[in-house]
């Protein structure tokens, strides 16, 4: 071994060489082809990064120590202290309900690709990705799992992720996701996600915990970050290697593309929410972040790509004309329904609104803030609203019916399309949502449908008690930040309860 190359090595230490002799090869990678790629030499698989598992190992858990370390200092000082304000902490809550099962779920999902890839390059790549993924759900648990000593809303995030309403938005992106095949599978995470739209998830949550005072977050986010150009390598390498194949696959491909940079951008809806309105002090705002990591970096990757055949995905221009609605309709939607969710909502102060209306000039002011405004007087005359109904929601991204016909020139009018299939209605948000579902409706059909399920009687019982029971969300979880348990002990601790009431 001493005497090889590195190249040589690594070659030696990844390939078995196997050929099986009494099972067909479609036996033993029974997934590989029923999605109509086509492969003509796995041998043409490229791994970039050509790392070995025992330079994994030590490279990891050289990352491991630094970041235990700098957790154990931040609890030692009770670094939560430091904080801009305790609103930011709902950006945290956001991240453990939503983020981290996916992250979970990633790791299952490369695992099982590693198994179904006939090329071994490609296995070892999603292999060392599966386990990258686990290190990030633990790292995250075990970060958060400070402010769970001292906030509301952290305590049973696995069981929220399964059956809390908004967070069926994420996880039905995994679950679409990984009940695909190995190459869909691919495209999805591998590609749109890790690729194209992952600065638009990570960027905001860390920078947002840099600008906040959250320097534990901060170093989780860097230690993940730092495995994310493997991640970012092995989407890119796999999407050009089944375009190298055969063109045969580009249609396929591309299908696949426009499907998830909608499927993501949906899911990352509910992070522009948070990056624009619960971020105390905002590193930008969702409108900048697209346009650098989406119409920018985003563009320059689609020219890349064109002489493989592959365009800009189809969706592309109805985010582009959502960009300045869309993190104010979803705080809408949250808002009205803080009552069954583990985290809190409010009206931005008039700070926050001045910055939304800088970052927004052409609609903050015009649409957005007047609603806000009538929120804030309602919340005075202490009737804060929230909505006593469920909500109608998409059957293929899980949103409620909050967005409108931007893209068609109406921002007033909500956005709804609807499909008859087997008798049944199906609703959508969207053309993009609507679309997806017809393509493949015998899939979207099974969707669980939180509204539905409460309907049918399946979530606890009909009232919002019984909901609330069945998700396990206890009395300080949910409703506004005004009057909550976080906000009261927030004030005790920065000794701003005894100087208000002096004040009173
Ligand atoms: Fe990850
Ligand atoms: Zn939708």
């Amino acid at each position: 071994m001493a005497r090889m190359t590195l190249k040589e090595r690594y070659h030696h230490m990844t390939r078995l060489g196997w050929q099986p002799t009494y099972q067909p090869m479609e036996k033993v990678y029974p997934q590989a082809t029923y999605e109509g790629i086509k492969v003509r030499n796995w041998d043409d698989w490229e791994d970039p990064f050509r790392m070995t598992m025992e330079a994994y190992w030590k490279y990891q858990g050289e990352k491991e120590r630094k970041l235990y370390a700098i957790m154990d200092s931040f609890a030692q000082n009770n670094g939560h202290l430091n904080l801009s304000d305790a609103r930011y902490v709902n950006a945290l809550k956001l991240f453990l309900q939503g983020v981290t099962p996916l992250e979970y779920q990633a790791h299952r999902g490369f695992a099982r690709q590693a198994r179904q890839f006939p090329g071994e390059g490609a296995s070892v790549a999603c292999h060392m990705q599966s386990l990258d993924e686990l290190r990030h759900t633990q790292t995250q648990i075990h970060t958060l799992s400070h402010y769970n000593k001292y906030f509301d809303g952290f305590h049973d995030f696995t069981r929220w992720h399964d059956r809390v309403w908004y967070l069926s938005v994420p996880k039905s992106f995994f679950d679409d996701a990984s009940t695909a095949g190995p190459f869909e599978f691919i495209v999805s995470v591998g590609f749109s996600f890790e690729f194209v739209l992952t600065n638009l998830l990570f960027v905001p949550f860390m920078s947002g915990a840099a600008y906040n005072g959250d320097m534990s977050t901060v170093t989780f986010g860097f230690s993940a970050q730092s495995d994310e150009s493997r991640h970012m390598t092995l989407g890119l390498q796999a999407v050009k290697f089944m375009l190298e194949q055969h063109e045969d696959n580009v249609p396929i491909v591309q299908q696949w593309i426009d499907k998830w940079l909608w499927r993501g951008y949906r899911v990352l809806s509910l992070v522009a929410a948070m990056q624009d309105y619960m971020l105390p002090e905002s590193p930008m705002s969702w409108k900048e972040a697209w346009e650098i990591y989406f119409e920018e970096n985003g563009g320059a990757l689609f020219q890349d790509l064109e002489r493989y055949g592959i365009r800009m995905p189809d969706y592309a221009p109805i985010c582009a004309a959502e960009k300045d609605h869309l993190s104010h309709q979803v705080w809408g939607i949250l808002y009205n329904h803080t009552a069954a969710a583990a985290f809190h909502t409010w009206v931005p102060d008039e700070r926050k609104m001045d910055w939304l209306s800088a970052k927004y000039p052409d609609t903050f002011d015009k649409y957005y803030r007047p609603r806000l405004e009538y929120w804030r007087e309602l919340e005075q005359k202490g009737e804060r609203y929230y909505s006593q109904t469920l909500p109608l929601i998409c059957q293929t991204c899980q949103i409620p019916m909050g967005f409108t016909e931007v893209a068609n020139g109406d921002p007033m009018q909500v956005a709804y399309r609807s499909t008859e299939y087997n008798g049944d209605r199906y609703h959508f948000c969207s053309d993009p949502c609507q679309a997806i579902f017809e393509r493949e409706p015998e899939k979207f059909v099974h969707a669980w449908l939180p509204p539905q399920q409460i309907f049918q009687g399946n979530c606890g019982g009909a009232s919002l008690e019984d909901v609330l029971k069945w998700y396990n969300i206890q009395p300080g979880d949910n409703l506004d930040y005004a009057g909550s348990p976080d906000e009261q002990r927030w004030l005790e601790w920065k000794g701003l309860a005894a100087a208000r009431e002096a004040a009173e």
